[in-house]
């Protein structure tokens, strides 16, 4: 019973019937001429079209020739012909359909215009005049099959083309300044080639039927040559007096077919590599409150000094990185929409600065456009923007991708996305190495098993060999981490770097994070929605609303000191896991603006409690407070008046701070 196990699956029966055929098809294609060739040509004039019989079980042709003799013998020609038009299709469309997603706008647009006209134009039709231009024949017919074929793969390879160039690993890929070819052929192309193979499988059968037709209507392959089109054509002219002349070629035609269609099938069942919903996470957001006090009741003393000193020497330092009046926008529906509005942001080597706000307000497109990974159609423009002492031009600014593949790293938010998954993780990893630095394969892999090591996964050698669905989710993160140190990064930005992980995991991670830039002196720009990780791990803080800079603190002031009516709300909407039980959690009333309709104003005057007729007038600038606090606000509270206010409230959101 067990060995029939695979008839109660229908993939495996599927598989098994494929196989089936697919060996037979192959038996008869490399074996078929010399076994039949002879007997085909073979001919009696005195007994033309014989019935079936055991000497000639399909009967015989008009000429005396053994009708069976000429089907088998015709499985090469087939066979060759339809395999070169599937290749003219699949090659030229993929091709097409790939190339254009890593094209600039202008490019791709243009090609996906032509591949939307060529589709409207019938496949038969483009087949028949492409013959027609070649002539008849078997070139004609391959090229007419093949070339009708295109349209369709290019679509089909465009869109899941895509698909993937949109992920984060794609993203990835690009700021280590990797090229638009490698770009294609190693991390998009895995990605998709599993649906591609499944269809270019299912065209040989389609060009098989094509070019059996294009010889069935006289225009494929020419007397005295013969495929089974020819032989269809034929059998077709005896039909009513001998029909096995022409069902033993049709039904060759039509298992063949279905051989390869099925092939398609089965591969996609049995390839084990991809499969969607392997690359799942899930968010311990509960669990997060915990850690959040936990980790800000255990901060190290020092830590007030160290912020102390860093924002003192900021002033002095020469700037890692500084961009003065940033913006980005995106298209919407009613004109532009302001994603990054007026930020000034620096840098100064070994600082670690947070960027907190509620979703939506700017965060990732500010770090996007530091990582000059922005793409059109979003639209960006600064007064100013140097790294590393390069100043970085807002027109030509992917050509500081490669700059920035060695010294600027990225930990993205999701790692499940930004890993790609056809690509084992160490090669991921070494891709920097070859690409930037030209080291060798084995020098690059050593190299990142050497990383991987030092971010704590267990076993680097095994694991460099593994793929990243074999990887637990704080493993995938802290590959991204390796990663990011496979360059010598002077700043390593991290997008919600730890948002996916359990509390367990985002406290190493953050300790991992810490450690690096302590060792290696790299600066870090640290992005989350959550205040209490920000506080806790770095030196500096800004808060962004509605795309801006609203205030600019030491993040040890940040509790005592904060200003703004925002960074306030904010502070008191972290949890104490302590009071939890039984208290609704502290929201921050009303919604944020709709930045396709931002009114004058302060863009948090209508959930700000303190608005004046001023506030809605004029929108407030960044301006110093006191020392290195900077606030965006008319009317900014005074740090005692502050402190009273959390004083008289029990100090419960302080302490959960
Ligand atoms: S400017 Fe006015 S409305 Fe805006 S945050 Fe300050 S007090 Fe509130």
């Amino acid at each position: 019973m067990a060995k029939l196990s695979f008839v109660r699956r229908p993939r495996g029966v599927t598989q098994y019937v494929c196989l089936v055929l697919l060996a037979a098809l192959a038996f008869l294609a490399l074996f078929g001429h010399t076994i039949w060739a002879a007997q085909a040509a073979r001919f009696d004039p005195a007994r033309p079209l014989q019935p079936a019989s055991s000497a000639h079980i399909l009967g015989t042709d008009q000429i005396g020739r053994d009708v069976l003799a000429r089907v088998l013998n015709a499985s090469l020609l087939s066979v060759e012909l339809a395999l070169m038009a599937a290749a003219i299709g699949v090659v030229i469309g993929v091709t097409i359909g790939v190339g254009q997603a890593v094209l600039g706008p202008f490019l791709r647009r243009l090609l996906a215009s032509a591949i939307t006209i060529s589709l409207a134009f019938p496949g038969l039709l483009l087949a028949l005049l492409v013959n027609a231009i070649f002539g008849a024949g078997p070139t004609g017919a391959v090229l007419g099959v093949g070339i009708a074929l295109i349209p369709a793969f290019a679509r089909f390879s465009q869109a899941l083309a895509s698909s993937a160039a949109g992920s984060e690993y794609v993203a990835a890929a690009r700021v280590l300044g990797v090229g638009r070819v490698r770009i294609m052929v190693r991390h998009i192309l895995p990605n998709i080639a599993k649906p591609l193979l499944l269809t270019a499988l299912g065209s040989v059968g389609t060009s098989l039927v094509g070019i059996s037709a294009l010889s069935f209507l006289g225009l494929g392959v020419q007397p005295p040559n013969y495929d089974w089109g020819e032989l269809l054509q034929a059998g077709l002219q005896v039909v009513y007096i001998r029909p096995m002349s022409a069902i033993g070629p049709g039904l060759m035609i039509v298992l063949a077919g279905l051989a390869f269609n099925l092939a398609g099938e089965a591969f996609a069942g049995s390839h084990p590599r991809i499969s969607v919903g392997e690359f799942t996470g899930s968010a311990g957001l509960t669990r997060r409150f915990a850690l959040a006090t936990s980790r800000l009741a255990n901060r190290r003393p020092d830590r007030a000094a160290d912020a102390d000193e860093l924002v003192v020497a900021a002033s002095a330092s020469p700037k890692l990185l500084s961009v003065r009046d940033l913006h980005v926008a995106f298209p919407g529906r009613s004109g532009p929409v302001a994603a990054v509005r007026d930020v000034d942001l620096a840098i100064v080597p070994g600082e670690r600065l947070g960027v907190v706000g509620e979703s939506g307000s700017g965060k990732t497109t500010l770090a996007l456009a530091l990582a000059c990974l922005l793409e059109r159609p979003a639209t960006w423009r600064w007064g100013e923007f140097t790294f590393d002492g390069e100043s970085v031009k807002a027109d030509a600014h992917s050509e500081y991708r490669r700059l920035f593949g060695t010294k600027l790293g990225f930990v993205f938010q999701d790692p499940a996305n930004s890993l790609n998954p056809a690509i084992r993780v160490g090669a991921q990893l070494a891709e920097l190495r070859q690409v930037h630095y030209g080291a060798s394969r084995a020098e690059s892999r050593r190299m990142a098993v050497d990383r991987l090591r030092e971010v704590q996964i267990p076993s680097p050698e095994i694991r460099a060999r593994q793929y990243p669905h074999e990887f637990s989710g704080g493993m995938r993160q802290r590959a991204m981490i390796a990663s990011g140190l496979m360059g010598s990064p002077r700043l390593l930005i991290a997008d919600e770097p730890t948002t996916a992980l359990d509390v367990t995991v985002q406290a190493h991670i953050l300790r991992l994070l810490e450690r690096v830039s302590d060792e290696t002196g790299a600066a870090v720009l640290l992005i989350s929605h959550d205040i209490s990780v920000v506080v806790s791990f770095c030196h500096r803080v800004l808060v962004m609303y509605a795309g801006r800079v609203v205030e600019d603190i030491p993040s040890d002031w940040l509790v005592s000191r904060a200003a703004h009516p925002y960074t306030r709300a904010l502070i008191h909407a972290v949890p104490d896991i302590d009071d939890l039980a039984g208290q609704p959690l502290t929201t921050i009333p009303g919604q944020p603006p709709n930045l396709e309709n931002l009114s004058t104003g302060c863009s948090f005057a209508a959930r700000c409690a303190f608005a004046d007729d001023k506030c809605r007038e004029d929108d407030p600038v960044l301006t110093a407070l006191a020392g290195p606090h900077s606030v965006a606000c008319w009317h900014p509270r005074p740090s005692e008046e502050l402190a009273d206010e959390l004083t008289d409230a029990g100090s419960s959101n302080r302490s959960a701070l």
